[in-house]
């Protein structure tokens, strides 16, 4: 029997989903979401495989539900015009040799660790019971691991660039140096394991410092940081994107231009470090750096005289 709930009184046999969901119906004070989500525990009536299978499927569904749109827009002629480097767009071939080896990846190198992610939570004190946090709990949260998983992406992937660290494991991921979105997740095993601690490991770490996490909180963590991975190598620039409105977002401009010129830019989710570090790649950031260096150089040469 699950713990979803602390009350089952009341609660009649379930055979199918629905009787569990009809069963949830009637507690009073959760939402539809919790609803579902305490008759799917419910009715698969074991924790540990709800969980793992739970996870499994949102990462393969969001991951390849968020590729597909950008999978049909590349066939599309009129949004070539949004298409960052004129460059020639991946072939179906590619395409296809990329997502055989994100399948294999998510089938040998996930698909048995997930199982040992419930008893984990168990031990560190995620709850996985409803009702959920507050939204206020779950945005603070949500705030805190992308900006958290950033700055962690942010040194791995610049050490990544490193010297042998670069031609064992990272090279793989910069086969296609005009990125599409299926190539989001296309790294080596250990680059998969060192960039994913920043998405999984972060919010353990959070657990074990405050205590206080629920596994929704990281099932929208990890469908939000799916998004801005596929996105950022949509290889599109549209005038809607993100970073319009959210000057520090990064988004597919900034990511493209590290694939395009192999350097800068390491950054996931924000421009805050590599604007910061002066890591930012492309031509145009080069500029703008020689121009700083140069008043800067001309300050310290009007204080001489
Ligand atoms: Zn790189
Ligand atoms: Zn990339």
């Amino acid at each position: 029997m699950s713990s979803v709930y602390h009350d089952y009184t009341g609660f009649q046999n379930v055979t199918t989903f629905a009787d569990a969901f009809s069963n949830f119906q009637q507690v009073q004070g959760l939402n539809v979401f919790e609803k579902l989500w305490g008759a799917y525990y419910y009715y698969m009536g074991n924790d540990l495989f709800a969980t793992g299978l739970l996870f499994f499927s949102v990462h393969e569904l969001f991951y390849f539900g968020r590729c597909l749109p950008w999978f049909i827009i590349e066939r599309i002629p009129y949004f070539d015009k949004y298409r960052i480097q004129e460059t020639k767009l991946p072939s179906n071939q590619e395409q296809w040799e990329c997502l055989k080896s994100v399948l294999t990846s998510h089938f040998l190198v996930e698909a048995f660790p997930i199982w040992f992610f419930h008893p984990l939570c168990q031990y560190i004190g995620i709850k996985f019971q409803v009702p959920f946090p507050s939204v206020t709990d779950v945005l603070i949260q949500l705030t805190v691991f992308f900006v958290l998983e950033d700055a962690w992406h942010y040194w791995l992937h610049r050490g990544l660039h490193y010297g042998v660290f670069y031609k064992y494991i990272h090279k793989q991921h910069h086969r296609y140096a005009a990125p599409f979105g299926l190539a989001a997740e296309y790294a080596h095993p250990v680059e998969v394991m060192l960039l994913g601690f920043g998405t999984v490991g972060i919010p353990i770490v959070w657990c074990l410092v405050t205590g206080n996490l629920h596994l929704f909180t990281i099932c929208l963590w990890i469908i939000l940081r799916l998004f801005q991975a596929v996105d950022a190598h949509s290889g599109y620039e549209f005038p809607w994107s993100l970073h319009h409105f959210l000057p520090f977002w990064a988004g597919a401009d900034h990511h493209d231009e590290h694939h395009h010129y192999f350097i800068g830019s390491y950054a996931s989710s924000f421009r805050w470090w590599d604007f910061v570090l002066e890591t930012e790649a492309g031509p145009k950031a080069h500029k703008s750096r020689e121009t700083k260096m140069k008043i800067n150089a001309e300050k310290v040469q009007k204080k001489i005289e």
